[in-house]
């Protein structure tokens, strides 16, 4: 079944657009956390990170970039959080590769964060023993 993004990227569903090239569509999210919140949404609908293609996630990021200058020099705002939510079990609702831009300013309040976990002894070492990533 198509994904909603399918739909607004067909031009099925409406949407306001910001950008648009052979790779990516960007959209203000319709249910914003700070108004002027965009979505960098790409083409093809790979579901996360791993299935995208290494080119068109490095266009996705550049992209993203774009749009964090836009919304700091238009909105003015002083930050941007800039976030993926890569599977469903990391709140990812829309199974369609997308990177969200949102606009922050200096004590909105609007928080944005998981909560922190704490290893136990060694365990920090032995994590990155297991996850290092061979050159
Ligand atoms: P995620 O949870 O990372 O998959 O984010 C999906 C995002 O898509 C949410 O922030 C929704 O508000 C947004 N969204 C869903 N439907 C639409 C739509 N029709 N137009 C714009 N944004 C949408």
């Amino acid at each position: 079944m198509a994904t909603i993004f399918e739909k607004i990227i067909a031009g099925d569903i409406p949407s306001v657009q910001l950008y648009s090239d052979e790779t990516c569509v960007v959209i203000l999210d319709i249910n914003p956390m700070a108004k002027g919140h965009a979505l960098v949404i790409s083409r093809v609908g790979y579901p996360t990170i791993g299935d995208c293609p290494e080119d068109v996630f490095t266009h996705l990021c550049a992209i993203a970039r774009k749009v964090d200058d836009r919304l700091r020099t238009v909105l003015g705002c002083d930050a941007t959080n800039v976030m993926i939510n890569n599977g469903p079990a990391a709140g990812q609702e829309v199974p369609h590769l997308h990177i969200h831009v949102i606009p922050r300013f200096t004590g909105d309040k609007r928080i944005v964060m998981l909560e922190h976990d704490k290893y136990a002894d060694g365990e920090l070492v032995r994590y990155g023993e297991k996850l290092r990533i061979a050159d």
